[in-house]
């Protein structure tokens, strides 16, 4: 048998306890019927870790998470919280978590399914089978860089300041992360940068393709201008297999390639740090959606990105790709049987709950593995 994983859950605020109890279903069937089976410990965070301790992140959820295998997120945040000063709100206990488990690499993958096509903002010829991954830098570039802050000028104006900044290292880490992610793919990376107007860019670029000409030569690497990207991402996104890019262009790039696959309700993502000498990555997995307050409590949301993300943490940190697709394609039939929760309804479809999705999940793994 293969070790126990080690999993803290992390739920959090609003509709996150919604869709983490569904993921719960789906470690119970895998801990049940397949050789993993994992070790969950939870935790609190954001507001729910505000109202129990006055903070959003304790010391212990965040030792619990550097000594967990992976961390598995709902969302945090909401409306309750929202008066709170800067260093308490629920977002600050993600921000920090991202922070002190150093994970610079953050993983976003666009997928159409099938049976999604229609619902796509772009006509469904242009998405059909669509399988981006963006690779995004998350722990350096402008949203950091020192010096920074809004500063008054001797004529009384004012002057706002961020700096673009990128180490040889902090480049090649997050290349390496997506040169290793596109040797299981097609092979196709994409780098994106400002290199025309940006020294940083031309760093960028310098380091990314000094990288592949010496670790990763069976990469077809190419370069291109964000803004470029930005265009392309709309006009012919199946060019792309792997886009690797920093801190800001990936945030917006990110966000536009979401939209080509639908609803946000269907969106996965992963946060990795350094792989140590033993194959040790710590490794954060969480919907792209917030907790979405205007849903809470009434059985509505979709739990199928908090399954994508558990399968994306089958793959990324365990190295177990068959079980990943096992989880997506239940995902994918479920989606081709009909089954939406009301986010995601489209003419002809049946509009399901929360729970009723899971069952419907959970019916299907257990058909693929009669
Ligand atoms: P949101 O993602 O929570 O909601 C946006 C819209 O999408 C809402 O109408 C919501 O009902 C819908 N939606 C989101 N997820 C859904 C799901 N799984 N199923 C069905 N519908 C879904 O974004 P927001 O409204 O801008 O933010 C609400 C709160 O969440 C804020 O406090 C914000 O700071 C926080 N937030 C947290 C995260 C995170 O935890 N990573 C991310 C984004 C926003």
């Amino acid at each position: 048998m293969p070790a126990r994983k080690k999993l803290l859950i992390l739920a959090g605020d609003g509709i996150g306890p919604e869709v983490m109890a569904q993921v719960r279903r789906v470690i119970a069937w895998f801990d049940r019927f397949r050789v993993v089976s994992f070790g969950v410990v939870e935790g609190l965070v954001g507001g729910a870790s505000f109202d129990a301790h006055g903070t959003p992140l304790t010391e212990e959820t965040l030792a619990d998470a550097k000594a967990a295998d992976a961390v598995l997120l709902g969302a945090v945040g909401g409306p309750k919280w929202d008066g709170l000063p800067f260093e308490s709100k629920p977002e600050r206990g993600l921000l920090r978590l991202r922070k002190e488990m150093a994970l610079f690499a953050n993983l976003r993958p666009a997928i159409v399914f099938e049976s999604m096509a229609e619902a796509a903002a772009l006509r469904p010829e242009l998405v059909r089978g669509l399988d981006i991954m963006i690779v995004r830098e998350l722990i350096g570039g402008i949203y950091f860089g020192e010096p920074r802050g809004i500063e008054e000028l001797p004529d009384g104006s004012r002057r706002g300041v961020n700096t673009q900044v990128y180490t040889t290292e902090e480049i090649r880490r997050v290349a390496r992360v997506a040169f290793e992610i596109a040797g299981k793919r097609t092979g196709k990376v994409c780098s994106v940068d400002k290199a025309n107007v940006m020294e940083s860019g031309v760093l960028w670029r310098e380091e990314v393709q000094s990288l592949r000409d010496e670790e990763f030569p069976d990469i077809a690497l190419t370069h291109m201008y964000a803004d470029n990207c930005a265009m392309q991402l709309v006009r012919e996104p199946k060019q792309f297999d792997v886009i690797v890019t920093d801190n800001m262009f990936g945030d917006i790039l990110s966000d536009e390639a979401a939209m080509l696959t639908g609803s946000l309700g269907m969106l996965p993502s992963a946060s990795l740090g350094a792989a140590s000498g033993k194959g040790y990555r710590p490794a954060l997995y969480e919907p792209v959606h917030g907790s979405a307050p205007d849903i809470v409590g009434k059985n509505l949301a979709n739990p199928l990105a908090a399954f994508l993300s558990f399968a994306m943490m089958l793959r990324h940190s365990f190295a177990l790709g068959d079980e990943a697709e096992l989880v997506e394609t239940a995902v994918g039939n479920v989606l081709a049987g009909g089954m939406r929760t009301a986010d995601i309804l489209q003419p002809g479809t049946a509009k399901v709950s929360t729970l009723v999705m899971g069952d419907a999940v959970l019916r299907e793994l257990g058909k693929l593995t009669a």
